[in-house]
């Protein structure tokens, strides 16, 4: 079995963050990532709120922050993890395809897409449901498509899809949008339209999206309306379930519970990013690597000197 004194579970941002900063300190570090580093933040298509840059895509950020933790720590991509469990030799990782022990792991394990738990979601999803407009936007170019929902990610999203050609509306179940100003005035610039009030009730087709039905949240009128593709973008649900099993605290909103050094209430557990709730920032999932690593490597020389003592 390969030992390891930091092992960090997720290779986002913040996990690669952390690599780099545990590396960096001396400590024997592994990055595990059930896909490919970077996660979704690879679908960024631009950030213009990442310090240094003015504009730069997700991949091209990721790439430059993979080179630097690479030459810090070990990355295996295409390795998920199955369990975590504490042991008197320390934390043993099972993956899809090894097990590994490590003194101190720190959890970067993000979010998934909520669903809109709606007839047709399911059946269509990949035949024109998407939760990914960088992965999926060019196969809808010239095509009548709906965007649903009101946070950053619908409104980048649409805009997105607006810049590839699609003819994109936005449907939000309010009437007005919780994504930053800069965004709405975007989407404002660019002329795409909005659907106040609604929300969608079903997804139609025969072999792929045909139409959605909406309906009104003020009279609960509904409507039919043709398109050939619907983009969801309503928020996201914590990935902490490996965390509980290992017995780490979690809030009503299964986001992992941290404190200012990132420690969990499991010793030698630390947790960042998305998974922890809270400003879901590239820039603040990397801070707290930073924070987790740097606290890590500290509560390991402290064993260590207890140990010598
Ligand atoms: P979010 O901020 O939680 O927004 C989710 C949106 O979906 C809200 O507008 C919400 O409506 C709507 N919604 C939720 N459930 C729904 C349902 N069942 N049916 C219809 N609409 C539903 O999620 P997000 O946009 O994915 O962003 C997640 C986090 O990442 C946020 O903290 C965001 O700031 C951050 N982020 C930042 C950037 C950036 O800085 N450029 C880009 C992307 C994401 P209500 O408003 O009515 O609740």
């Amino acid at each position: 079995m390969e030992k390891y004194d930091i092992v960090i579970i997720g290779a986002g941002p913040g996990g690669l963050t952390a690599g780099l900063y545990a590396g960096r300190q001396g400590t024997k570090t592994l990055l595990l990532d059930k896909g490919l580093a970077g996660g979704s933040g690879l679908m960024v298509p631009s950030m213009e709120n990442y310090p240094g840059f003015d504009l730069i895509a997700g991949m091209s950020l990721i790439a430059k922050m993979k080179k630097q933790t690479e030459r810090n720590a070990t990355i295996y991509e295409m390795e998920g993890v199955e369990s975590i469990n504490k042991t008197t030799d320390g934390l043993i990782i099972k993956t899809s395809n090894n097990k590994y022990c490590a003194k101190s792991v720190i959890l970067a394990t993000g979010t998934t897409h909520r669903k809109l738990g709606v007839p047709g979601e399911e059946e269509f999803k990949g035949l024109g449901v998407s939760y990914c407009a960088t992965c999926d936007g060019l196969l809808y170019k010239d095509k009548d498509i709906l965007m649903i929902g009101g946070g950053n990610s619908a409104l980048q999203e649409a805009i997105f899809l607006h810049n590839v050609g699609c003819n994109v509306t936005v449907v939000h179940r309010r009437d007005e949008f919780r994504a930053e100003k800069y965004l709405q005035d975007k989407l404002d610039e660019k002329q795409i339209p909005v659907i106040w009030d609604s929300k969608v009730e079903e997804i139609k087709g025969n072999q792929m999206v045909e139409s959605v039905v909406l309906s009104n949240t003020k009279d609960g009128s509904k409507e039919e309306l043709k398109v050939q593709g619907i983009f969801v973008a309503i928020g996201d649900i914590p990935s902490s379930d490996l965390a509980k099993e290992l017995g780490v605290n979690v809030n009503k909103y299964n986001q992992i519970i941290v404190d200012k050094t990132q420690r969990t209430n499991v010793d030698n557990v630390y947790a960042i990013g998305d998974v922890t709730g809270g400003v879901k920032q590239w820039v603040v999932a990397c801070g707290e690597g930073a924070i987790a690593a740097t606290y890590a490597y500290q509560d390991l020389e402290q064993t260590k000197n207890r140990e010598i003592e």
